[in-house]
């Protein structure tokens, strides 16, 4: 290797091969609660590499409502989230979603590696998946139990618990890509605060294995 230039990555040693950083649309309506419950209608999942910080695959599917499908999206959905109708009409309902997003995690040689979902916010797998999958009778895999809210975890490193991905993207002085509330996007913006807080030597853990006051350069 005599003369070239070995490039070391700066980034400390994280506690999974890989995060999933992942964030919902669903079905919603202006100022009011929708019934009989929210759908998702988007779910794109970004596959980065704890160690070169580089996003390896994208999953990436929108989803057929089947509850609330009968009136369609409301125009507040589609003026929020940039889906039309026809994008979740031509899409399969969430458990064929979440089947094929089984399929993925194998074919991209997930199984074998210790990986975490990263949301921005708890709403995704808290609150939205389980709600829907109790609705609809679907057993969730455990892997969908644990995840990191990169709300806290910048809390953790700045002491401030953010409000939203704007607020954070503009603290982090990263331009927002895209559009705000089109799951992609917000994807591509959530693996940019997440790349941050790796460049920070800042270790990503969920709430059952953080411990306060174990140091963040570990
Ligand atoms: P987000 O990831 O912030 O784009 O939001 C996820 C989902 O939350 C959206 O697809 C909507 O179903 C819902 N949501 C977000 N913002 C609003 C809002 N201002 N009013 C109603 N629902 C919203
Ligand atoms: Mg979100
Ligand atoms: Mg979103």
């Amino acid at each position: 290797m005599a003369g070239k230039v070995v490039s070391r990555c700066k980034t400390v040693r994280q506690l999974y091969d890989y995060f999933l950083v992942l964030d919902f649309e669903a079905t919603c309506i202006q100022n009011a609660k929708i019934l009989p419950y929210q759908e998702i209608i988007e779910f794109p999942v970004a596959k980065l590499n704890s160690s070169n910080l580089e996003v390896e695959s994208i999953f990436h599917k929108y989803v057929r409502p089947t509850e609330n499908n009968n009136k369609g999206l409301s125009t507040f959905c589609t003026e929020l989230t940039g889906i039309i109708q026809e994008m979740v009409d031509e899409a399969e309902p969430l458990p064929e979603v979440l089947n094929s997003f089984d399929r993925w995690l194998e074919t991209e040689g997930l199984r074998d590696k210790s990986f975490i979902f990263v949301t921005c916010g708890d709403w995704d797998l808290q609150i939205q998946l389980r709600n829907e999958a109790l609705n609809k009778n679907i057993t969730l895999p455990p892997h969908f139990s644990s995840w990191i809210n990169v709300k806290k975890s910048i809390c953790e490193l700045t002491g401030v618990f953010p409000k939203g991905m704007k607020d954070i993207l503009n603290s982090m002085e990263i331009e927002l890509q895209g559009r705000h509330h089109s799951g992609i996007d917000d994807v591509k913006n959530i693996v940019e605060i997440t790349r941050w807080l790796l460049k920070k030597g800042h270790v990503l853990r969920n709430d059952k294995n953080s411990s306060r006051g174990f140091g963040s350069s570990v």
